[in-house]
């Protein structure tokens, strides 16, 4: 198979297995005080060091967690709940499903939420958020990069414009951890999110960054892990594999993404020779540079997307199936394209484990599963109209699952 899905998760390195190995037979509790506890302790402790270490951070602003939803749960449940006089968040448009439904939520127990609007690259101007904070607002949550078309935001100049009006600022970062440096001591970022799966880590394991001046309150409540503000024992070999993962994306990471964007760049220039209508979406000038979002007009994103895993190819949709109905991308629909044309949408998100013979596999892959889709999706259509079927939804609802 070509994995070419490496934004919805990645392959665990080879070396973040082996520290997973080498821990998983230590099987004290780190809360306990007897030695088999104290060995996981001092585990658990040295990560969470080398963590911050990693990221210009104090190691007691690191809170572990299962992942990047529970870690964004935190952050805005923590901020937010209970409604207190500062009740108003500010979001965008083009955040990940796991923020956009907390959003939704609190909206449901009193919290006033403003949405911000993107324009037709997905580019997010920071006044636009700016004018959107008010004195009431407690969180200014933006993501530091999309996970759909890979745009990367000015989070900086945002959270100094948060900071000047008095809001705390939420970073949603997991598609960045491990794809580029953040050095917190420098950036006015009051509490980020961070997933290792996506970073050649586990699953089932991530982290909170909460600056020390930042207050939040837990929403997992039982034990006095993670300074109380996460309770519920520690993820031992989750979090070794997670440490491991990341220093090493770290000390590979110029290397690594210089090839994967020239793979990406040659990827980009194949797709728009073979078929000179297509359409990249997103800022080509500040984008993940493992990331490419396109569509061909008139092909289905969805069935393309099969194709191509018939011919072992994997990709992601900028659109998914829930009940039978076809959602379009919130992200695309947020740049304004019309459901059909976000219905397009595909991503390929590319890792440190592909090769340059792999991009040039799946551009030969390419034209015959797009062929495929335009026969079938002709045919398709016709029945679809002699049953009157085929309405495609026009909200911007999101799927069940989200897209990863
Ligand atoms: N935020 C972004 C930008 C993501 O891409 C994802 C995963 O797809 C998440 C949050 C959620 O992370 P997890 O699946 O680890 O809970």
């Amino acid at each position: 198979m070509i994995y070419f899905d490496n934004n919805a998760t990645t392959p665990l390195a080879p070396e973040a297995a082996e520290a997973m190995r080498q821990v998983q037979d230590r099987f004290g509790n780190p809360s306990s005080v007897h030695r088999a506890g104290r060995e996981t302790r001092r585990i658990v402790e040295e990560c969470r060091e080398r963590i911050a270490a990693l990221i210009a951070a104090k190691p007691a602003e690191i809170h572990f967690t299962s992942g990047g939803t529970e870690a964004i749960h935190l952050a805005l449940w923590g901020a937010l709940f209970p409604p207190a006089e500062r009740r108003h968040l500010v979001v965008t448009r083009v955040e990940h499903a796991s923020t956009l439904r907390t959003a939704e939520y609190l909206e449901q127990v009193g919290i006033d939420v403003t949405y911000v609007d993107v324009d037709a690259a997905g580019t997010i101007d920071p006044e636009r958020v700016a004018a959107a904070i008010r004195p009431e607002t407690r969180m200014v949550a933006v993501m530091f990069a999309n996970n759909e078309i890979g745009n990367v935001y000015p989070v900086k100049k945002i959270g100094e414009l948060a900071q000047a009006r008095g809001a705390g600022f939420f970073c949603d970062a997991v598609q960045v951890l491990g794809k580029m440096e953040i050095r917190l001591a420098h950036l006015p970022i009051g509490v980020l999110s961070a997933a290792a799966h996506k970073f050649h880590g586990p699953k089932g394991a991530g982290f909170l960054y909460v600056r020390e001046t930042m207050k939040l309150n837990p929403v997992l409540r039982g034990g006095r892990q993670e300074r109380g503000l996460r309770a519920g024992t520690e993820n031992v070999a989750g979090i070794a594999g997670m440490t491991a993962a990341l220093e090493l994306a770290q000390s590979r990471l110029d290397r690594d993404f210089r090839k994967i964007r020239a793979l990406r760049d040659r990827l980009q220039g194949g797709i728009g020779e073979l078929f000179p209508e297509a359409v990249f979406h997103g800022d080509p000038e500040h984008r993940l540079d493992n990331t490419l979002n396109f569509r061909i007009p008139g092909v289905s994103g969805e069935a393309l997307l099969l194709n191509l895993d018939l011919a072992g190819v994997a990709a992601s949709v900028g659109s998914a199936c829930d009940s039978g109905s076809l959602d379009p991308s919130h992200v695309l629909m947020a740049m304004g394209l019309s459901p059909e044309e976000a219905l397009s949408g595909l991503r390929f998100s590319l890792s440190r484990y592909n090769t340059e013979a792999e991009v040039e596999e799946v551009l030969r892959i390419l034209p015959e599963a797009v062929a495929k889709v335009r026969g079938g999706s002709a045919e398709a259509l016709e029945r679809k109209r002699e049953s009157g079927e085929g309405k495609v939804s026009d909200g911007v609802r999101q799927t069940a699952a989200g897209r990863p």
